[in-house]
């Protein structure tokens, strides 16, 4: 297939990575962005070694090791210190690792290299509507201006994504009923050195986590009620303070520097589902098309892996709908399994269930303990499953190949 004319709709992590992809593949790329100036929203996030094979393939993997914090395993433990979750990437390579890294890093490192392909970028334009023009399809902003018409249009526009309704009218992403705060503070406790994501919780109702995202820095989440979130509303912070020196006396000094700074950021999420990926040739991805709740730590992981995936579905096929196919087989089965298995994960850490954090405490400890079973966890959590029975493997140097 030759030259394109691709419109992109969001700047977030999915779209600027589509946009480096696709730019540097020839094709005409525009991306609109309703900020003014484009900007990372949120603390520090995850990256698996599936996404870090996708910086690999930007050319932005050494920068963001360098800026992040590498990160061996996961560890869980309840109020009572019981260690209920214990996951580690070195049960699937020696050589394997995730990266903590801050969204403001990760943002930056993104938007330099899509400024330095071939991409035009157009701020300040809110798309609200898409029409269709033959094959072609029109994007159209709150001010009624048109662009395009392109011969693909990619919709990225995140989780709360205004499209997907007017694309997909029987699409559904309610949201769920908890979410949490987030702050990136000083690393006090010296945790990067245990190069872990450390979690504890109470019951269902109170989960605290702690990500060390660059040297000598951590971002801390903290579980809320979704209401509790709302704009309009103030955060109760004293009881934040209260609870969390409770749950994790010895994680103290990142409690009161996070609630000193008073820095939270708030944030929900949606469980999206949506028949297929495309409509002729307008294409979601990233959090549009699967958002969910980051209790398994994937979303931007699985927004980057769509990105390189559209850009090799287009080099392959001979047509747009061709492409739109290809893209559905390879991104289909990943992004539905964590989909899923998210949405299933999530009410045993965030809910008002109290069997539920017995069974969890029970099984996932044991699990946890289990040869067999625990590696096969570890390849959940880095992002290796394509399905309940199917998951890919790292290669010899320990990397996802993609
Ligand atoms: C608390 C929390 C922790 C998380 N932790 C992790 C983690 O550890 N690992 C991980 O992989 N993922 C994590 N995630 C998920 C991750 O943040 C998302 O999956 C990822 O940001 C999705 O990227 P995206 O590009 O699809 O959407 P977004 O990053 O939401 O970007 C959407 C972009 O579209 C723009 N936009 C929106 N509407 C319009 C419009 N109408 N017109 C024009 N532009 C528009 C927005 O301004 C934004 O720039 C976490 C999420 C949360 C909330």
């Amino acid at each position: 297939m030759g030259s394109l004319e691709i419109g992109i709709v969001g700047c977030g992590i999915a779209g600027q990575a589509a946009a480096g992809f696709l730019a540097d593949a020839g094709h005409v790329v525009t991306l609109l962005e309703r900020f003014e100036q484009p900007k990372a929203v949120g603390a520090g996030l995850l990256l698996q070694p599936t996404g870090l094979s996708v910086l690999r393939a930007l050319g932005l993997e050494r920068e963001a090791v360098a800026a992040g914090a590498r990160i061996d395993g996961l560890v869980g433990e309840n109020q009572w210190g019981i260690k209920v979750i214990d996951l580690a990437y070195g049960d699937l390579h020696p050589a394997a690792f995730g990266l903590g890294i801050r969204r403001t890093v990760l943002f930056d490192l993104l938007n330099r290299r899509l400024l330095g392909a071939a991409a035009r970028l157009v701020t300040g334009v809110e798309i609200v509507d898409v029409e269709r023009e033959g094959a072609r399809a029109v994007a159209l902003d709150r001010k009624a201006r048109r662009h395009g018409p392109f011969d693909l249009l990619v919709v990225a526009d995140g989780s709360h994504s205004a499209l997907r309704n007017r694309v997909f009218p029987r699409a559904r992403a309610p949201l769920y009923p908890w979410g949490c705060i987030w702050a990136t503070v000083p690393d006090t406790l010296a945790s990067g050195a245990a190069r872990l994501l450390r979690q504890r919780f109470a019951d269902t109702t109170t989960m605290m986590g702690i990500l060390p995202v660059a040297p000598g820095a951590v971002t801390m989440f903290w579980s809320l009620r979704t209401p509790d979130l709302s704009p309009d509303r103030p955060l109760d912070l004293e009881a934040v303070r209260q609870e969390a020196l409770t749950l994790w006396p010895e994680a103290a000094s990142i409690v009161e520097r996070a609630i000193d700074a008073g820095e939270f950021q708030r944030a929900t999420y949606r469980h999206v589902t949506l028949p297929r990926w495309n409509e002729g040739p307008v294409l979601f991805l990233g959090d549009a098309a699967h958002g969910t709740s980051p209790q398994l730590g994937q979303g931007a992981n699985l927004g980057l892996l769509d990105a390189h995936a559209l850009a090799r579905s287009l080099a392959e096929a001979a047509d747009v709908a061709g492409a739109m196919d290809l893209f559905a087989a390879r991104r289909g089965p990943s992004n539905r399994f964590y989909r899923s298995a998210s949405h299933l994960l999530t009410p045993f850490f965030q809910s008002d269930s109290v069997p539920l954090a017995i069974l969890r405490d029970l099984l996932l400890r044991q699990a946890c303990q289990t040869p067999f079973v625990r590696p096969m966890l570890s390849g959940v959590l880095a992002g290796l499953r394509r399905g309940w029975f199917s998951s890919d493997s790292l290669d010899a140097d320990g990397r996802y190949p993609l």
